[in-house]
């Protein structure tokens, strides 16, 4: 096949609720079921006739896409046929997300941690995290509703912990007309990085006292009131676009996931549900032989999917959790919006993948630091959700649930410069006694001043420089040339 052509295929979308098993078309915008209220999965009612090809051969399909220069197939539409076969080529928006390396971590951490791994690192996104996988494929969306139904103006609006607007808020910048974007943040609970991000694309950003999970009650009475287009995780485009991540992760191990576990942070637990809900594919069109083990991993803070799933299966139930500071900001959520999507999807894969092969695992916000410092201290650009999955990986580890041999993938969901101020906090020892956290001293690291300042006003610039020179020689305990 020529890799600059946009595939043929077009499959039929629908809504299917997962509370009712209503099913509704996707000319509307929906956000959860008018029905009943539940949330909703996308799927493609023509899937079926995917199968009319071998895995081969789709594998050979997205092998030469890989190269392609068309850029409405460079980013997550790679994978067209199985995520969103319904737009047109003109409606894809590409602002260079997707495709994010996958880093082996370095020797001498696999070393510490005593486990074969990797970090893929979808801090290297466009916003700098894994949401504008969802948000490319959500404007996508939006885009061709608005040139088919000829609308004047579409306002966009999200609830978010930091990343969600950010990535929603440079979309809409680059669509422009007819788009507008509103970002709802909990007041102090995003970092000033985040928050520079949507005010830099020039979105109307929209404060209030709280934590993320009253601003999205607020985004729900909005989307239930008023006519506003919804970008919270709960808009299943997001969800779509969002599990480009397994398709690269496949791609990249060669289509080979057996003895392989993903390890990912479950906030409002969209991403997780993408991954599942992607591998899945995968697996029904034979394109993988074996579906890799999921870990999500919850911080103490924020943990109702893993209080959920430590309970015994016949009589577990589920609870909201009131939320306490969290290092992993962004997952702090106390009762997430896709939990039903992982509860239906869960039950899949383990019929399919067998009794281990889904389970989440709880951390520290202590560990969360810890890890996060170290994975950056050899040369990864983990953020503090991605110090989060290290720490879940050495909870497994500890609790001797990963087979001997197995790799483990981390979802490196952001980059580390987001979360600059948790670094800071750590250095300084100044993590306010909520979060629990205290600073080791060999993980601290601080800028020395070689020279005071006044002895840059007392003495002449060349003086200065050669004093500076000096000093700092001698910090470094340099010996001097012969
Ligand atoms: C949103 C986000 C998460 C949590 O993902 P969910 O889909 O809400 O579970 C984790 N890490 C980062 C950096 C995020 O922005
Ligand atoms: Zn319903």
């Amino acid at each position: 096949m020529n890799d600059m052509q946009f595939p043929v295929y077009r499959g039929h979308l629908e809504y299917r609720c997962l509370g009712c098993g209503a099913r509704h078309g996707i000319d509307a915008l929906l956000y959860t079921c008018p029905a009943c209220g539940g949330v909703l999965l996308l799927e493609d009612t023509g899937f079926e006739k995917l199968k009319e090809y071998s895995g081969a051969a789709w594998r050979q399909v997205f092998d030469s896409r890989a190269g392609t220069r068309n850029s409405a197939l460079r980013g997550i539409f790679r994978f067209y046929e199985l995520m969103a076969p319904v737009l047109e080529q003109e409606d894809i928006i590409y602002l260079g997300e997707g495709n994010t390396p996958i880093i082996e971590a370095s020797p001498a951490l696999q070393n510490n941690v005593g486990a074969r791994f990797a970090f893929k690192n979808d801090g290297q996104n466009p916003s700098a995290s894994f949401k504008d996988r969802g948000m490319a494929c959500a404007f996508s969306y939006v885009k061709a509703l608005a040139r088919k139904q000829q609308w004047d103006s579409v306002l966009t609006i999200c609830a978010s912990t930091g990343d969600t607007s950010a990535a929603a808020a440079l979309y809409a910048a680059y669509v422009g007309k007819p788009v507008t974007s509103v970002v709802l943040l909990p007041r102090g609970r995003v970092t000033p990085q985040q928050l520079s991000q949507p005010l830099g694309s020039g979105a109307m950003v929209l404060e209030m006292p709280g934590v993320f999970d009253d601003c999205m009650k607020v985004v729900e009475i909005l989307a239930s009131r008023y006519r506003v287009a919804l970008l919270n995780s709960k808009n299943s485009w997001r969800i779509l676009g969002q599990e480009s991540y397994a398709y690269e992760a496949a791609q990249w191990y060669g289509w080979d996931l057996a003895e392989t576990a993903f390890f990912v942070p479950v906030g409002n637990a969209g991403n997780i549900t993408a991954i599942m809900s992607g591998l899945l594919k995968l697996y029904a069109l034979g394109i993988i032989e074996t579906l890799p083990r999921i870990f999500g991993v919850q911080s103490a803070h924020a943990d109702p999917v893993y209080r959920y799933y430590a309970q015994e299966p016949t009589t577990r139930r589920y609870e909201p959790v009131a939320v306490t500071a969290s290092a992993a900001q962004a997952a702090m959520i106390g009762n997430p919006v896709s939990f039903p999507r992982v509860q239906f999807l869960a039950e899949r894969y383990l019929e399919l993948a067998g009794a281990d092969s889904f389970q989440v695992v709880r951390v520290s916000e202590q560990a969360i630091m810890d890890s996060m410092l170290e994975a950056n201290r050899h040369g990864h650009i983990a953020c503090t959700q991605g110090g989060e999955c290290l720490a879940g990986l050495r909870v497994a580890l500890a609790a001797g649930l990963m087979r001997p041999g197995e790799r483990a993938l981390l979802d490196a969901t952001a980059h580390a410069l987001k979360f600059a101020d948790f670094q800071s906090m750590y250095f300084t020892d100044s993590f306010p006694p909520e979060y629990g956290i205290r600073a080791k001293q060999e993980r601290v690291n601080a800028p020395r001043l070689v020279l005071s300042p006044e002895a840059r006003e007392t003495m002449s610039r060349e003086e200065y420089i050669n004093a500076a020179a000096g000093a700092v020689a001698a910090a470094l305990e340099l010996q001097e040339r012969q």
